[in-house]
């Protein structure tokens, strides 16, 4: 069953920032709500979840247990987005009769280099992870950018981000086709598309589209490996022109750094007059 909920729209440091008293941060201590972001994640099935990140746990409270949840698609290894300690809570459901079949991540090309670290270091959830591997607890896939695999009813397919992760490896923007044959995006996190990923999306239709907008408000260096508010709305012109998105297609704006408030989010998508439907999203926010 389809889920579509933000379980955590921030960038790395979370809103509040627990070592921040801007403005941003000193609103969402005292407002709550919308206001206060965890680390991005986003649960799309019963089954399927986009990184499981430094914020996994809590939002286990917030939003149900993670039970049924068995394929975890990895955008890169940053600690905000992959927290391996989820591997020791789904060893733990499996010792209490709660799961018996693996949990399946995805990564790709260089990102699973990471799976050899955590094979062979013994600091690493104290050297557990090969006899988890045996035990059916956890199993790794390497997926390769531009091919279609499918997961559990969902076509899923990666293409190249522009950014760098732990691994020095490229981020995974997913494509994914949902059974109701709509297609969504969630391209986190990236900063300006590589032409080779435009181009790579000319054959594609996206009629959601989830897009990081780390810099919000703030001005972003052409370089940036994150993209701010102006840069995604010069990506939707993009991809609208060559009919990657389409006049219906909706916009969801997370991965939002706490430089940029709620309502000045809002109030600057406004502003940029952006083509599409656009909305700014917030944990919690349900969308399919
Ligand atoms: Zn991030
Ligand atoms: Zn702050
Ligand atoms: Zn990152």
């Amino acid at each position: 069953m389809l889920i579509g909920q933000f379980y955590g729209t921030s960038a790395a440091e979370g809103i509040p920032a627990p070592f921040c008293r801007c403005p941003v941060c000193l609103e969402a201590r005292e407002k709550k709500g919308k206001y206060q972001r965890k680390r991005s994640s986003f649960r799309l099935s019963d089954s399927i979840i986009l990184d499981l990140g430094a914020d996994a746990v809590t939002q286990s409270f917030d939003y149900g247990d993670f039970v049924d949840i068995d394929h975890v698609l990895v955008t890169h290894t940053h600690d905000d987005h992959l927290n391996p300690h989820m591997m020791m809570e789904a060893f733990w459901g499996a010792r209490c009769g709660y799961r018996d079949t693996p949990l399946h991540y995805y990564m790709t090309e260089q990102a699973y280099e990471i799976v050899d670290a955590w094979r062979q270091n013994r600091w690493v959830l104290k050297g557990m992870v090969p006899g988890w591997e045996k035990e059916n607890i956890v199993e790794f896939h390497k997926l390769q950018y531009g091919e279609r695999t499918e997961i559990d009813g969902i076509g899923v397919t990666p293409f190249r981000g522009n950014h760098v992760g732990n691994m020095r490896e490229t981020s995974a923007l997913y494509l994914l086709e949902l059974p109701d044959g709509r297609n969504l995006f969630y391209g986190l996190d990236s900063g300006r598309y590589f032409p080779e990923t435009i181009e790579a999306l000319s054959k594609h239709r996206i009629d959601i589209f989830i897009s990081e907008s780390t810099g919000g408000a703030r001005p972003t260096a052409p370089e940036s490996t994150h993209m701010n508010l102006e840069d995604v709305r010069q990506l939707v012109d993009v991809l609208l022109a060559q009919g990657t998105l389409h006049k219906d297609s909706v916009l969801y704006l997370t991965h939002i750094n706490h430089h940029t408030g709620h309502d000045e989010m809002e109030k600057v998508v406004r502003r940029l007059h952006f083509p599409i439907e656009t909305h700014v999203a917030y944990d919690g926010l349900k969308i399919l």
